[in-house]
């Protein structure tokens, strides 16, 4: 099938400078999401992320505060007026974050590798008006990211997105996920209107990886970024070395060159 979507109608969408979604890998504190939140908004972000329940690999890390942390994503939407956009992976997730009123929602690499798992979400999302991105699973496969994408269009989200965010790999990288850019440019030849966005602090891990794969993703076409920023990267509860202060991505956006073959005649 192919997906039956609309425009994301996010802000700056139309703006030849790609959108920005940038915020904590997790809300840890209410002052954190405030204090980050309010300098993103200052560099002109609107758009805000936060992770509140957390995927984490080993049991023992933070494993995000859960609901507790809904009502400061409310303060951001209320006092910013920022969009706010969280992960949801079960249908308890989704309900919780409509019920606060979170205005964007993802499925993160973890959840896409199981088809009942989205479906499930899907299900919850049923009958819903919001914007909905879908990440790459984890695993290098273009059909099952496909397939995530259909369970949630099927279930009536219009408005998608897709997050290239890398691939696990076995072997040592520089990357912490292998960009295998070719899998999200296979996605966009099969689905030409499916905005596609890049999530380099995930494909990177690294900050110094964070402009180089905003560029390419920006040479390639991309629509938009998902970026962690924190204001204290170094102290995040999960993926600090990952993590720019707001500045820093300020800084990076505002250098990246947005050129295509089109603006060259
Ligand atoms: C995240 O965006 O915080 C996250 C957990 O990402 P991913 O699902 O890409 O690992
Ligand atoms: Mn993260």
């Amino acid at each position: 099938m192919s997906l039956d979507i609309q425009p994301l109608n996010l802000p700056g969408i139309d703006s030849g400078r790609p959108v920005v979604i940038a915020g904590p890998c997790s809300a840890e504190t209410e002052a954190q999401v405030m204090t980050t939140a309010t300098q993103l908004h200052e560099a002109g972000y609107k758009i805000f992320r936060a992770g509140i329940w957390k995927p984490r690999t080993k049991p023992g890390g933070f494993e995000g505060n859960g609901i507790a942390a809904l009502p400061w994503l409310r303060r951001v939407h209320e006092e910013l007026d920022m969009l706010t956009a969280t992960e949801v992976a079960t249908a308890e997730h989704v309900r919780a974050a409509l019920d606060y009123g979170v205005d964007i929602l993802w499925i993160g690499a973890r959840t896409a590798v199981d088809p009942f798992a989205v479906q499930s979400v899907a299900d919850a999302l049923a009958g819903e008006d919001i914007p909905v991105f879908v990440k790459n699973p984890v695993n290098p496969e273009i059909d099952l990211w496909q397939g995530a994408l259909e369970r949630v269009n099927l279930a009536g989200i219009k408005r998608l997105g897709a997050i290239h965010r890398g691939f696990s790999y076995y072997e040592r990288n520089i990357y912490r996920n292998l960009p295998m850019w070719h899998i999200p440019v296979e996605l966009k030849k099969r689905e030409p209107e499916l905005p596609v966005f890049c999530d380099p602090s995930h494909i990177g891990g690294k900050r110094e990886l964070i402009a180089p794969l905003c560029q390419h993703a920006m040479d390639l076409g991309m629509e938009g970024l998902i970026v962690e920023s924190h204001c204290d990267p170094d102290s995040a509860w999960s993926d600090a070395a990952q993590q720019v202060t707001p500045a820093t991505l300020k800084s990076i956006v505002d250098q990246l060159d947005i050129v295509s073959l089109s603006d060259l005649g």
